[in-house]
């Protein structure tokens, strides 16, 4: 078995989905996000965002964190993946998903042969952990979300996953659930979006796993179709 098949056998997953070879080529048209060629010739906005985020102290998140977590990653990746907020081991460690559910999500990563930090950027809404890991409120999000947007713009993407409630309807501004949104593509700010179930999620949901599971094969796929210049693929189940 190889160590793909074991790791879709980890996750319960069959059968084992054959994904297409990369191209290069073209991406989307119209690219309305800025700030990658700024980033690479001018390394100071990500400066700038780098000190203002554990500088933050605009909702009461701030008290109670050991460290904001900013993000990791490839910061000219063309896979962006947002999360929800900070557990207690990414508070301590101050990288995003390092706990159970950051486990699944490299599993689910190396099912679709990707890894962190190569082509991959993975953010949260919120930079501070909620205490006792309750949900963001309504305000926390607001006062965290323009960090997460300018890393959007800063990294300038070919694709967005959101992983979660949280994410999806930051990012779409809707209120609509995770099942009524996921098996299609969206866009924000032009970047081309889908939404999957969050990790932590799946790890509680075990019947879900397969529909995450059509969801990565769907978002590979995207990847795979943008980057030949086919502008509306379909998920395949
Ligand atoms: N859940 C998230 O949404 N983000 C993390 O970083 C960890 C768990």
């Amino acid at each position: 078995m190889s160590r793909r098949e074991e790791i879709l056998a980890e996750m319960g997953l069959a059968p084992v989905w054959k994904l297409r070879e990369r191209k290069e080529g073209v991406f989307h048209e119209e690219a309305p996000l800025r700030g990658k060629e700024d980033s690479k010739e001018n390394p100071s906005p990500w400066i700038e965002l780098k000190q203002a985020v554990p500088a933050c102290t605009a909702c009461g998140l701030h008290k109670g964190r050991a460290q904001t977590v900013f993000g990791v990653g490839d910061e000219n990746a063309d896979w962006l993946l947002v999360g929800e907020a900070p557990g207690a081991e990414e508070d301590r460690v101050g990288e995003p998903f390092v706990g159970q559910a950051g486990r699944l999500l490299d599993n689910m990563l190396a099912a679709i042969e990707l890894r962190r930090g190569d082509n991959v950027y993975i953010a949260n809404v919120l930079k501070c952990r909620p205490p006792g890991n309750r949900n963001p409120e309504p305000d926390e999000v607001a006062k965290c979300t323009p960090f997460l947007l300018q890393q959007i713009r800063l990294i300038q993407p070919k694709l967005i996953v959101a992983m979660g409630r949280f994410a999806a309807q930051t990012l779409l501004n809707t209120d609509a659930t995770i099942a009524s949104l996921r098996g299609r593509l969206h866009s924000y700010a032009g970047v081309p979006l889908i939404v999957t179930y969050h990790p932590a999620y799946l790890l509680r949901s075990l019947p879900d796993k397969s529909k995450a599971w059509a969801d990565l094969v769907f978002s590979k796929k995207t990847m795979l179709e943008l980057t030949r210049g086919q502008k509306h693929p379909q998920p395949s189940s």
